[in-house]
């Protein structure tokens, strides 16, 4: 799964941040703790140099006493002194216990005593303490000082640091988290903005536009390219829909003249049978095609917003009877019964195109029943409008059909053998209906015929159609 942009760059600079933090708690404490030891280190340089200047014409028996207040302050477990011979053998010793042996190897004092500068050693102790021990041979003296101190307070400060820091880590995470979290919604509010303009942005609404944000950046960049292009899309689909509207209109009068000029060949009566045959033939897809560009004539003009709708007071139920006793003819041929119920309704519709949604929804409940089946149109007032419900008694529709038949040019498998037709029939009716304020569902299943319910509001429809 990929995670939202937010989420992903609040992660990543959280992990940088952590990466930095880290490094820099890491430096910090090599710096402190290098820092603590240097400051022992220095110490235990200037005991050294003490004791030998206290040595140096004293007697050896004197040495408890001058490292006694070399190390004064500093607790005799946590500090020690040697007097060392040539051969490593601990002439004196004051301090911590361990101090009766050779604290450092005799590897270590050998080199000592042969370069004659001073070093310090790590040495850890028997009890596993841990001592910062610096060994320096006596100015023309075959004897080495060493003296040490434990590091235990020193490392007590770096662990104390260790634990602030490994403490307060998760707590600076979380705070920087937030904080980057906070800023990538900032930052990217301006994509949610446009994201969400996008979405609503369809071919009906084609002349809304994404905001752009203030400034000359990259948003503001992506916004104007977004609202480029649709420019260049409404330009494209208003040019489609000109073609189609144009089209279809240039169309229509050709289409008129070649059926008037077979209605006058076939009424001459000097045909032959086949030759009568082949033209009302020829009339019938004439027809198709007239019915086709009228439709998308009708189509073009709702994308266009160029219909206008002529309303008046319509009565419903005449207006059913009067399609149905049109359709007599074509319900005949097909076998079909048809009848009319309910009490008269008015609406506020414009009586042509009102017609040709109901029309379609009978022609089709003819067409699609089949021999033998039976129509019925009902007129029911509802609440602040009224229905004509065509219900039939055919195939039905299947159900994956069922929410793509209000589509442009759809028509369900196994329909296109059974009867004539485009696809455009029920979504001019959708159109109509929509433009007038109603709506216009279906009920059906196979097998069990289909109910369209057409609902249309007493009132006035939506502004501007009317
Ligand atoms: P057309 O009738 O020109 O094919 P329509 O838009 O009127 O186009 O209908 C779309 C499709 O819906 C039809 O092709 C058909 O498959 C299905 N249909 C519509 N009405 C009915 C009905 N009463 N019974 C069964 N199928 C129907």
């Amino acid at each position: 799964m990929r995670l939202p942009l937010r989420t992903r760059l609040t992660l990543l600079y959280v992990t940088l941040f952590a990466i930095i933090v880290s490094a820099w708690a890491v430096f910090v404490v090599v710096l402190v703790r290098a820092d603590l030891y240097s400051g022992i280190d220095r110490a235990l340089d200037s005991r050294a140099s003490q004791i030998a200047l206290s040595l140096t014409g004293s007697v050896e028996g004197e040495f408890q006493d001058i490292t006694g207040s070399t190390l004064v302050g500093v607790a005799p477990t946590e500090a020690t002194a040697q007097l060392l011979s040539a051969t490593g053998t601990v002439l004196e010793s004051s301090g911590d216990t361990m101090s009766v042996d050779p604290l450092l190897p005799q590897s270590v004092i050998a080199g000592a005593f042969r370069s004659g500068t001073a070093s310090v050693h790590t040495v850890v102790g028997r009890d596993g303490e841990t001592f910062r021990v610096l060994i320096v041979r006596m100015t023309g003296l075959d004897q080495l000082i060493v003296v040490g101190t434990s590091t235990d307070t020193a490392d007590a400060s770096v662990q104390s640091l260790v634990f602030m820091m490994l403490l307060s880590g998760p707590v600076v995470l979380l705070v920087a988290g937030g904080a980057g979290w906070l800023l990538a919604r900032r930052a990217l509010s301006p994509v949610a903005h446009m994201t969400a303009t996008a979405s609503g942005i369809g071919i009906e609404a084609l002349g809304e536009r994404v905001p752009v944000p203030p400034g000359n950046d990259e948003l503001s960049g992506l916004a104007d390219t977004l609202n480029g292009m649709l420019d260049r899309l409404e330009t494209g689909v208003r040019a489609k829909r000109r073609l189609v509207a144009d089209a279809s209109h240039e169309l229509q009068t050709p289409i008129a003249v070649m059926r008037t000029e077979l209605d006058v060949a076939l009424a001459s009566g000097a045909l032959q049978p086949e030759a009568v045959e082949v033209l009302e033939s020829a009339r019938e897809e004439t027809d198709h095609m007239a019915r086709i560009v009228r439709n998308l004539l009708t189509l073009a003009r709702f994308d266009e917003g160029t219909l206008r709708l002529l309303r008046q007071d319509v009565g419903l139920r005449a207006t059913s009877e009067e399609i149905v006793a049109s359709l007599a003819t074509l319900a005949r041929e097909t076998g079909v019964t048809m009848e009319v119920s309910g009490d008269e309704v008015v609406v506020l519709a414009d009586p042509e195109y009102l017609r040709v949604a109901v029309v379609n929804l009978v022609e089709n409940a003819i067409k699609y029943s089949g021999v033998g089946s039976s129509v019925t149109v009902e007129v029911v007032p509802v609440v602040s409008g009224a229905t004509v419900t065509v219900v039939d008694d055919g195939p039905g529709i299947a159900a994956d059909a069922l929410p793509r038949i209000f589509d442009r040019f759809y028509r369900a498998d196994g329909t296109r053998g059974m009867a004539s037709g485009s696809g455009l029939g029920l979504a001019i009716s959708r159109e109509i209906v929509e433009a007038h304020g109603g709506r216009l569902e279906v009920d059906s299943r196979v097998s069990g015929g289909s109910r369209f319910t057409l609902w249309m509001p007493t009132g006035q429809g939506p502004a501007g159609l009317s």
